[in-house]
């Protein structure tokens, strides 16, 4: 897929007043610094889209972003960032939880996960969260360029091998990703491309 348009439509905490538009709709979220907002900015080829965070935890919203006048690309905050205060964090939890269970267009989930670390307890648990409430998932794993490709690879079988150690049965689609070396962008767009494809086709 080419992005050939890129629109910022609004930002808030309350679902109810994200975009009423029937449009298939993608979420990136992840740890705080994980390169989210490069990662957004990489796939839509505009610098400044998303705003990369000069101080983690301070957007605090959920962004909309219209691609091709086709489909909604959502920004959301990072979360585990330990400078955040408590009640922050149970705002947080309560505007993300109506979001991914009260959002009727949401697709699928992009869980963005740093390659170079283990499986951290909060990644998991949300991974969990999210299958229990039966909401599909992809993992990301950013700044690839950190690692030499056969690193990489062991990263991700590491990886792996814990999540089926944590009972997961199978792993979720995943995508290997750098935005400073521009690795995986086009694998990730088609995945969307083909979800909106199946989901137009089974409309009637
Ligand atoms: P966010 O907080 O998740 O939105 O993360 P940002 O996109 O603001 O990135 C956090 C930091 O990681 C910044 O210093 C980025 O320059 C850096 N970063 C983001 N993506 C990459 C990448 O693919 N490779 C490398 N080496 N650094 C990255």
């Amino acid at each position: 897929m080419k992005i050939t348009s890129a629109e910022f439509l609004c930002s808030n905490t309350d679902v109810g007043k994200c975009p009423a538009e029937p449009l298939p709709e993608y979420a990136f979220i992840g740890r705080s610094n994980v390169g989210k907002s490069s990662l957004i900015n990489m796939l839509t080829q505009r610098k400044g889209l998303a705003k990369t965070s000069g101080r983690p935890g301070k957007t605090q919203l959920i962004n909309h972003f219209k691609i091709n006048d086709n489909w909604f690309l959502v920004d959301l905050p990072g979360y585990g960032y330990a400078r955040t205060s408590k009640k922050d964090k149970a705002r947080f939890q309560k505007f993300i939880t109506r979001y991914f269970t009260e959002r009727k267009q949401l697709l699928n989930a992009f869980l963005l996960i740093d390659i170079r670390h283990a499986p951290l307890p909060i990644d998991l648990e949300f991974m969990e969260w999210l299958n229990t409430k039966g909401i599909p998932f992809s993992l990301v794993f950013t700044k690839a360029d950190k690692l030499k490709p056969g690193a990489r690879e062991e990263a991700l079988e590491k990886y792996f091998d814990q999540m089926r150690a944590g009972g997961w049965l199978e792993i979720p689609p995943c995508f290997v990703t750098s935005s400073s070396k521009t690795i995986g962008g086009d694998e990730l767009l088609a995945y969307i491309e083909n979800i909106n494809v199946n989901f137009r086709a089974a409309r009637p």
